[in-house]
């Protein structure tokens, strides 16, 4: 399982749970950072550190939100 950084990182790109993370799995897209799916430990101290709240567990993704688990899916296949 995995944590999904969703809308509000768009153009917002605060980048505080790039520090935050433990195992460094958030990279940087043109327009938003990425949780790498299959190295995220889901600790969550990524959720509590986005100022805009766009950071939530695989799971609680809100329904308009959902693209984004599959968007970052795609960016780390490039
Ligand atoms: Fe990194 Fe933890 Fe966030 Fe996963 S939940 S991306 S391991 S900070």
């Amino acid at each position: 399982m995995t944590y999904v950084i969703t809308s509000p990182c768009i153009e917002e790109k605060a980048a505080d749970c790039v520090t935050v993370c433990p195992v460094d799995c958030i990279k940087e897209g043109e327009d938003q950072y990425f949780i790498d799916p299959d190295v995220c430990i889901s600790c969550g101290a990524c959720e509590v550190s986005c100022p805009v709240s766009a950071i939530y567990y695989i799971d609680d993704v809100p329904d308009d939100q959902k693209a984004f688990i599959q968007k970052a899916i795609d960016f780390f296949k490039k």
